[in-house]
């Protein structure tokens, strides 16, 4: 740290990514819930060599095309939807601009919401899920903050009904965000409740269920009023926060709804193979609805040691040296091919015997 780095922010953690290995074609990577499909056929023809050229031109702040596109998808008007070099950008742009009374949010949830309570100077407020770890919306009765809900949960996969943000939303006073970046994969989205609700927000992202993680797109949908806020925010940071190449990307990925589909219910199958597998041979699986599994080696193997079994076998997922996490792997729902692959190497470190091979 320099002497020159401000006081105020001398205290701040940084966020710390996944690993993005560089043998990535050695390993099968499931640590950062990136999709194991490429991006639709469409994106691929949309950043072409021209697109490439129109480069030394500034891209469009306002999004139009891409907001067009987003919008008619969710039913709601231009003016409500905008955009985030990822949701992370925007979900930064929520702690910084609409957390004047604080925020609230759960105690194992996505990990930047504390980072940016920390860089923003908003007082947090944190509220333990249950035993079970899910969340009971209840909990939430008395924080005056923004409350800031992952729905579904990460990285317990655990989602909430549509009914149980409503509840979240009836005292109008206060303004509820949620992080709807895995809602592809089978749960409920708010958005529908926006035409009734005015205090509410919802980001999601390309990463996850679009095949775009290394674009950087996100979104946000709210009310007109909300999404202004919003774009002073970006206006006055980056108004060129979404580059031209990813403005294509995004709107093509939006226009195949087809491909969309197709991908996320060979996730969704995956990921119901996957925890059946796993539960067979003894695993805490928590119930997902995300395109990972939370999931617990039972019988004196803790989450770390089978990290590390896992790793030497080439297969990477993730583990969270944190209280309550630490009996659980992170593992990202890939192709059939590596959840067999992931299968077979359990078997191998629980020293099962693979009856699943052909004769
Ligand atoms: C992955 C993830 C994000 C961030 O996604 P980007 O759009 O890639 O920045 C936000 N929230 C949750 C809960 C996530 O898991």
């Amino acid at each position: 740290m320099s002497r020159f780095f401000d006081n105020k922010l001398r205290t701040v953690e940084a966020y710390v990514p996944g690993e993005q290995p560089k043998n990535v074609g050695e390993l099968i990577k499931l640590n950062t819930n990136e999709s194991p499909f490429p991006p639709s056929p469409a994106v691929i023809r949309a950043v072409d060599s021209a697109a490439v050229r129109d480069l030394r031109l500034y891209p469009d702040p306002t999004c139009a095309s891409l907001a067009n596109a987003l919008s008619q998808q969710f039913g709601v008007e231009p003016s409500q939807v905008t955009f985030g070099n990822g949701s992370d950008e925007l979900l930064a742009f929520c702690f910084h601009a609409l957390c004047g009374n604080g925020a609230a949010f759960a105690d194992i949830t996505y990990g930047f919401y504390k980072v940016f309570a920390k860089m923003f100077s908003v007082a947090a407020e944190i509220v333990p899920l249950r035993e079970d770890y899910t969340l009971a919306v209840e909990d939430y009765a008395r924080c005056a903050g923004t409350v800031f809900i992952a729905n579904p949960n990460a990285p317990t996969g655990i989602a909430l009904k549509r009914g149980q943000i409503e509840e979240l939303l009836q005292n109008k006073e206060r303004l509820v965000i949620v992080d709807e970046a895995y809602v592809d994969f089978g749960a409920d989205s708010a958005v529908p409740l926006l035409s009734k609700y005015d205090n509410l927000l919802v980001i999601g992202t390309f990463s996850k269920s679009r095949q775009l993680a290394g674009a950087r797109l996100g979104y946000a949908v709210g009310s007109e009023e909300l999404i202004a806020d919003l774009n002073t925010l970006r206006f006055s940071f980056n108004p060129y926060n979404i580059n031209r190449l990813t403005l294509l990307a995004g709107e093509a990925a939006v226009q195949d709804a087809p491909y969309f589909d197709y991908c996320r219910k060979l996730i969704i199958e995956n990921r119901q193979y996957v925890s059946e597998k796993l539960r067979g041979l003894g695993f805490r699986v928590l119930p997902s609805m995300t395109n990972f599994v939370f999931a617990g080696p039972q019988e004196g193997l803790s989450g770390k040691e089978y990290y590390e079994a896992l790793r030497s076998r080439n297969i990477l997922v993730r583990y969270f040296d944190q209280d309550r996490l630490r009996e659980f792997v992170r593992i990202t729902i890939g192709t059939t091919d590596q959840m067999d692959a992931l299968i077979s190497a359990t078997k191998d470190i629980l020293g099962v015997e693979d009856y699943d091979c052909d004769y």
